[in-house]
């Protein structure tokens, strides 16, 4: 049964990326390896231009509708004055909370080809593969009590709270779990049990729900500090790592940049189960909008390319597709193909369509 993709490119280079997702789509398609019902709206400036909001109501309803959302960039300094409450990011968070997408994965690969991009020792990244499950809707950025108060003394006091109950932690910790299942069966809870009460709840509900369910996935725990101090001594030892809100802000962040490049980096956020095992999901590039490159066809699009590969591994389940996608960008850049971001001496520099061509083309030569 054809399944119905929302594609949302945004504002700046987001069009320009999703383009050439639209093109490996259709070929996608014409090839009979996928039956997707393709359908387009506006977020971020580019709707607030057309409708006053970031994210209209019907446009919102689309996505509650579809079997997954494909987002491209939004913002840019056009929209930078506007309210705080009609601001582009505003119809991202909209999108992300109505939607309830408590999961984000952020996976940091690094391919061979661009193993030097890092900023560490080749032999320290080369081969990386690692994912970073955060919880995206709970803990300290959503906590009450919240607030900026003055106190009788007349000092100030700025306050929030971290807070998770058990069922934040159990369907967070089972997505991880369950992709641990699908990668190298090993999982890195992380916290700060040995600081916060709800660190402790943290780890003894992650390990009570390996020991009743997951008994083949080795679970290790470890402080976030640590952890920090661990993906840049020795990333090779995780495989996912699972975390809170704010240090899965930080880590996950940390993690991406060994791979070098913000134009290589995708990203998913996933919901609930709302009924026959399907998820809501969106599908995002980890990079923004770039001013400073759109309209000049510079743009990478493969951020936004393996962001489809996600959709089609985590929300469709079409595991061959996404490897073969997967495959053929190692291929282009085995080809020695390059944006401007990527550049390296002696390669081939492309735009973002050039990229688009060459990505299609290796796709041809696999199918
Ligand atoms: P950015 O990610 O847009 O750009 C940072 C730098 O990386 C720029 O030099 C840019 O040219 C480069 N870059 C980013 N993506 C690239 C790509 N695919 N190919 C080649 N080069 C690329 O971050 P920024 O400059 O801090 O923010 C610009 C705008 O994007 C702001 O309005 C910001 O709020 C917004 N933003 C949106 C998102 C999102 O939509 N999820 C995320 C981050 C920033």
């Amino acid at each position: 049964m054809s399944k119905k993709i929302l594609i949302l490119a945004g504002d700046g280079i987001g069009p320009e990326v999703m383009t050439e997702v639209k093109r490996i789509i259709s070929w996608m398609n014409a090839r009979g390896l996928t039956d997707f019902t393709v359908s387009e709206g506006l977020v971020g400036g580019s709707a607030y231009d057309v409708h006053g909001v970031p994210l209209a109501d019907e446009t919102m309803a689309e996505a509650m509708d579809a079997d997954a959302v494909l987002l491209g960039a939004v913002g840019g300094p056009k929209w930078d004055s506007l309210d705080f409450s009609v601001k582009p990011e505003r119809g991202l968070l909209r999108l992300r909370k109505e939607m309830e997408l408590f999961a984000n994965l952020r996976p940091a690969l690094v391919f061979d080809a661009l193993a030097e991009a890092s900023s560490l020792k080749l032999d320290i990244v080369k081969g990386l593969d690692i994912m970073i499950v955060r919880e995206l809707t709970g803990g300290v950025y959503f906590g009450q009590p919240r607030g900026i108060t003055t106190l009788e003394n007349g000092e100030r006091q700025g306050l929030n709270t971290q807070v998770y109950t058990t069922s934040e932690i159990v369907r967070i910790a089972e997505v991880a779990f369950d992709l641990a299942y699908k990668r190298g069966k090993k999982v890195h809870s992380v916290e700060k049990a040995n600081v916060m009460e709800s660190g402790l709840l943290w780890r003894e509900e992650v390990q009570k729900l390996r020991d009743a369910r997951y008994g083949d996935i080795a679970l290790e725990h470890m402080y976030a500090d640590n952890c920090a101090m661990q993906l840049v001594r020795n990333p090779k030892q995780f495989d996912v790592i699972v975390t809170d809100n704010l240090f899965g802000d930080l880590l996950s962040d940390c993690a991406a940049m060994l791979t070098g490049s913000l134009g290589m980096l995708p990203s998913a956020s996933i919901g609930a189960d709302i009924g026959g095992g399907k998820r809501r999901a969106m599908y995002e590039p980890v990079h923004g909008s770039a001013p400073d490159i759109a309209g000049q066809g510079k743009a990478n699009p493969l951020a936004c390319i393996l962001s489809y590969s996600m959709m089609l591994r985590y929300s469709f389940g079409m595991l061959d597709v996404a490897d073969m996608l997967d495959n053929a960008v190692q291929d282009v850049l085995n080809q020695g193909i390059r944006t401007g971001d990527i550049m390296q001496a002696g390669a081939t520099l492309v735009g973002t369509s050039g990229m688009g061509d060459a990505l299609l083309k290796a796709l041809e030569a696999r199918a």
